[in-house]
């Protein structure tokens, strides 16, 4: 007898994996506003903390910056600017000199060149001027984003982003705007900072970075925007 066809067993359905919702890329323009706003009250007129005297020494402290802190440039460009103010005096002090300088910043040597450059450069295409055009500043020796972004900003007063590491940290982290790169972070930061907080706003999250929200231990329990920030690192 033929034997009735018992119904295929239905298949059960796989249960549906489920995807992590990917981290959003910016803060809400609310929680953004509100984390600017009290970085500014509790510190309206944020500054850098390098030394200069001109738009010039900016460049240079700048550039003597890099993988160095600024209390340890200061110390020698204190000496530096007092012999050497302009690109025109930078040459005729010349490389040997200026490198005994500033022989206690790391990498040294190769700053020594650059500044030179630098300064030859500024002297040969600018009148020895510091430019305040992006692609100009970023054609001088020794001399990238980032450093051209902080003289544009504090020299020519333009609500540019320089992204340094704590900078790049922080963003990542509360997060405001999230990013693989500096560029990244600096563009993202672009969008969504209100144009009433652009002018300071590297200065609040770069000071934010380096007291605050450190890298190893962030001081959490006196952070201002504690309850707005939704890092996986926050000790409280
Ligand atoms: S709560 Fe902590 S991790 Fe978040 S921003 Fe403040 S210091 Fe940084």
């Amino acid at each position: 007898m033929a034997g009735r066809k018992s119904a295929p067993a239905q298949k059960q359905a796989a249960p549906a994996t489920r995807r992590k919702p990917a981290p959003r890329k910016f803060a809400d323009p609310t929680v953004v506003r509100e984390i600017f706003a009290r970085l500014r009250a509790a510190n309206p007129e944020p500054k850098g903390e390098l030394e200069y005297v001109n738009p010039y020494t900016l460049l240079v402290a700048v550039v003597l910056s890099a993988q160095a802190t600024d209390a340890g440039v200061n110390k020698a460009t204190r000496a530096l600017f007092a012999a050497a103010d302009t690109p025109q005096k930078m040459l005729a002090l010349g490389e040997d000199r200026v490198r005994d300088y500033i022989k206690t910043i790391g990498l040294f040597r190769n700053k020594a060149k650059n500044v030179v450059a630098l300064s030859e450069k500024l002297v040969r295409e600018h009148g020895g001027i510091v430019p305040r055009d992006a692609a100009a500043l970023e054609a001088l020796p020794g001399v990238g984003r980032k450093t051209a972004n902080v003289v544009r900003n504090i020299a020519f007063g333009e609500a540019t982003i320089a992204v340094d590491t704590h900078l790049f940290r922080v963003s990542n982290r509360i997060p405001l705007a999230r990013g693989k790169t500096p560029l990244e972070v600096e563009l993202g930061l672009t969008k969504i900072v209100p144009p009433d907080f652009a002018l300071h706003a590297h200065h609040w999250l770069i000071l934010h970075g380096r007291y605050v929200c450190k890298a190893r231990r962030p001081e959490c329990e006196r952070c201002p925007i504690a309850d707005l920030c939704t890092s996986a690192d926050k000790t409280i």
